[in-house]
């Protein structure tokens, strides 16, 4: 599906294809709720990085989280882009996955799918006063879920069809998939206490 969105001020204009367009993923964590999520949560799409394209670039920032884990700190590799104008959380994208991007669905224009289900994850890091909504069935996860956005459109036959990329078709060097050495220890983490919402 080809995706339009902007920020608020109209400074920034950006389109992208994405194959995982239904706002089904609710994220609690305290970066997502802070920075693109008022109601105490945002939802993150996936799409296709090398499809992005980007009107107004000068005024794009980036945010790179530093998490605090009781003694422990270490620093995000998401780099968390927004209009430095109108402060408009725009979309997500960390270089140990360069060919996804993670568009923030209250940034995109075009109509999206109505999701039949949601997933609340990283409860964990849910604020007090925020209350669980959604539909009957949604799953809810302490922390991340088991599944990717993709393998959840994928099992539902929700995933959308998406123009290649010119630039994919060209020879590149072939993407890591994580840090060297590194695992992807913390991005999917083992779900914890799997309930459902009433
Ligand atoms: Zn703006
Ligand atoms: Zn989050």
């Amino acid at each position: 599906m080809h995706l339009e969105g902007s920020c608020h001020c109209g400074s920034i204009r950006f389109s992208v294809e994405s194959a995982e367009c239904v706002p089904f993923m609710r994220c609690y964590c305290s970066i997502c709720r802070k920075t693109a999520g008022t109601g105490g949560y945002a939802i993150n799409l996936g799409a296709d990085h090398r499809t992005l394209k980007v009107r107004g670039k000068r005024h794009l920032r980036i945010y790179k989280a530093t998490i605090v884990e009781g003694e422990h700190v270490r620093h995000s590799t998401g780099q968390r882009h927004f209009c430095g104008v109108c402060g408009s959380a725009l979309w997500m994208w960390d270089p140990a996955w360069p060919d996804l991007v993670h568009p923030h669905a209250g940034a995109i224009d075009t109509p999206l799918p109505q999701p039949p289900a949601n997933v609340h994850s990283l409860l964990g890091s849910k604020a007090s006063w925020v209350r669980v909504e959604g539909l009957e069935g949604d799953q809810c996860f302490v922390e991340f879920p088991d599944f990717s956005l993709k393998e959840w459109h994928q099992e539902r036959g929700l995933e959308s069809h998406v123009e290649p990329a010119e630039t994919a078709r060209k020879p590149k060097k072939p993407a890591r998939t994580t840090a060297p050495g590194k695992t992807a220890k913390g991005k999917r983490a083992v779900p914890k206490a799997v309930s459902k919402v009433a």
